[in-house]
């Protein structure tokens, strides 16, 4: 059952949302050689703790830690280690937050110094079919279409969408009906109503869509051991179209990245 938000409660999300954006810039500040993803997992939960949130990962299903951290050919779910992270390598980040009764939940892929030029492709096509699949997200669309647009354009550059794990609807529940799969068909699936919430967040492999999970129970890396990338934002269903709640915009600030991509699913300006 989806359980649609009232205008009010959306305020409350986007609350929630933004506590894991600025998380997320602030850890873009601390991402480098030698950094180890427990270092990382550790200022997280200080700065969620800090800004009045609890950690929203954090003993949901037995999660040990605050971050999920999953470095070059694990797709997400990676269990925070000390291993540091070395130049070239990729870190996605997903990280939650509990705040007046409701999630946030989104996720970045950072680089580490100089990665890959085909590992950089990667990065930013996933980035882009993310929001290729929120401008589906709209009155009258289905499930399938936000799927079919993220599936297709990944597929067109040759990349594998993985099927075993998929977005969801979000609100006092980390997740919530309807499941939202990276692939699908042109309306086919639940039609979106008016006030409901969803975390989009295409998990997109360079080689194949195939992926298994590690003997921790936890870590989901790709079959063929080729990077994969992870980006997620939470999105509001308001008068008709796409609002997105998150933000990287804080990311974007602490890495000297320019973009406008949210721009058009934003009513009104973000004021960092
Ligand atoms: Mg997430
Ligand atoms: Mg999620």
């Amino acid at each position: 059952m989806i359980i649609v938000k009232t205008k009010e409660e959306i305020e409350l999300m986007r609350k929630s949302a933004l506590v894991v954006s600025k998380t997320l810039g602030m850890l873009a500040k601390e991402i480098k050689p030698g950094v180890t993803t427990q270092q990382l997992d550790k200022i997280a939960e200080e700065f969620i703790r800090d800004q009045g949130a609890v950690p929203g990962f954090l003993g949901l299903y037995d999660c040990p830690s605050t971050l999920l951290c999953s470095v070059n050919e694990a797709v997400v779910h990676g269990l925070p280690t000390n291993i540091p992270l070395e130049e070239g390598d990729i870190v996605s980040v997903d990280c939650g937050a509990l705040m007046n009764g409701f999630y946030g939940d989104h996720a970045y892929t950072f680089e580490i110094g100089e990665v890959a030029p085909e590992t950089k492709k990667l990065i930013e096509i996933t980035k882009e079919s993310l929001y290729v699949g929120i401008r589906e997200f709209k009155i009258n669309n289905r499930v399938g279409d936000v799927g079919f647009a993220i599936q297709k354009h990944c597929e067109d550059h040759g990349y594998g969408v993985v099927r075993e794990l998929v977005g969801h609807g979000l609100g006092r529940k980390m997740h919530e009906d309807p499941e939202m799969p990276n692939y699908g068909k042109r309306g086919r699936g639940k039609k979106f109503i008016e006030g409901m919430v969803v975390a989009i967040e295409p998990m997109i492999n360079m080689g194949t869509h195939r992926v298994k999970q590690l003997k921790d129970g936890w870590t989901i890396v790709t079959l063929d051991g080729k990077p994969s990338v992870h980006f997620e934002h939470d999105v509001a269903l308001v008068d008709g179209k796409p609002e997105i709640l998150s933000t990287f915009a804080y990311v974007h600030e602490a890495l000297g990245i320019e973009s406008n991509a949210e721009n058009e699913f934003r009513q009104e300006a973000l004021v960092l």
